[in-house]
């Protein structure tokens, strides 16, 4: 049995990886701060005696007497809306919460896992992203809280691993979907999916022409479980994703087909700096990890459409 640190442990992320581990028979300290998580996500996990929720915000240094084997840093928001409306703590939580993270990996020989992002290739002039594409970040715009942010958090990973032989692990995440995302996530495939239920109007920014990746929750998760359980020499950074990729329209159709929903789709401005298209190269996933996805962007929306019609 390992005890197993999941900073944003009651995020959308964090709190599938919390059950599948717990399920593997393993102790979990879920940590989160609740700014853009909720007790709801853990409530199932917190009857089991080795899950254990500490609210924290890791800007804030965290002491755990327990030996902790490893850490997975999934604390910060991720959805533009959330991200950019805590900015400063965006930026706070990658860099200041990623020390402490490492400090505390350091203080327990922990490995640790960060939970980097397909946003540090910016709006991508290289298509698909492969890990050795530099990005094209603006570091100015409202996005940077996030991108910039996470991509100093994967500069501090490497200084640490470089300074103190840390054993560290990067995973970038592209657009992950599934149940409980929350409803005000504000991310496309849950706007487009609880607007579909509502019969709300569907809220296209920009003609739809952009692209995504879309991979469901229980393939990304089985995929950081890999990338942990690598050996030691293995640092990433490594793309997570599916790389089936959809224009917005596309995904707009597809909600509306499969919820029958007679919701009419309005067009909206494009946020500032909103990437063009994005797709991951998973051949290193695949080599490396043994990892690639498995459920289809049909049989996930199909899920994930139930799983909203049931919070509604
Ligand atoms: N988007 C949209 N309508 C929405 C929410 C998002 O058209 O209600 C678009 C957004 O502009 C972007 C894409 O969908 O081009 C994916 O946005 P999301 O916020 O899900 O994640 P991102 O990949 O941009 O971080």
């Amino acid at each position: 049995m390992k005890t197993i640190l999941i900073t944003g442990g009651a995020g959308f992320i964090g709190s599938h990886l919390g059950e599948r581990l717990l399920q593997e028979g393993n102790k979990i300290i879920c940590v989160d701060n609740f700014l853009s998580s909720s007790r709801e996500n853990v409530s199932d996990l917190l009857v089991n005696p080795n899950f254990k929720l500490i609210e924290h915000d890791i800007i804030e240094p965290l002491f755990i007497d327990e030996k902790i084997d490893e850490i997975y840093n999934l604390a910060c928001p991720a959805s533009p809306i959330h991200y950019q409306k805590n900015a400063i703590r965006t930026i706070k939580a990658n860099t200041i919460g990623v020390i402490n993270m490492l400090g505390l990996a350091r203080h327990h020989g922990a490995k640790i896992l960060q939970a980097s992002t397909s946003e540090v290739y910016g709006d991508p002039i290289v298509h698909p992203q492969t890990e050795e594409y530099r990005g094209n970040v603006n570091p100015d715009g409202p996005r940077a809280c996030y991108d910039e942010g996470k991509r100093c958090a994967e500069t501090l990973f490497f200084d640490y691993w470089r300074t103190h032989n840390l054993k560290i692990k990067i995973v970038r995440i592209f657009n992950t979907y599934g149940s409980k995302m929350a409803k005000d996530d504000g991310r496309v495939v849950s706007n487009f999916i609880l607007q579909a239920l509502e019969n709300k109007d569907i809220t296209m920014y920009g003609d739809g022409s952009q692209t995504r990746s879309f991979c469901y929750v229980d393939d990304l998760v089985e995929g950081l479980i890999k990338m942990m359980n690598t050996n030691d020499k293995i640092t990433g950074p490594i793309n997570l994703g599916n790389p089936g990729e959809f224009t917005i329209l596309e995904l707009a159709k597809k909600v509306l087909e499969l919820t029958g929903s007679k919701s009419k789709i309005i067009f909206e401005d494009l946020p500032v700096d909103d990437p063009k298209q994005r797709k991951p190269d998973i051949s290193k996933a695949k080599k490396i990890l043994n990892w690639e996805p498995k459920i289809n962007f049909q049989d996930g929306l199909i899920e994930t459409i139930n799983y909203f019609k049931s919070i509604i």
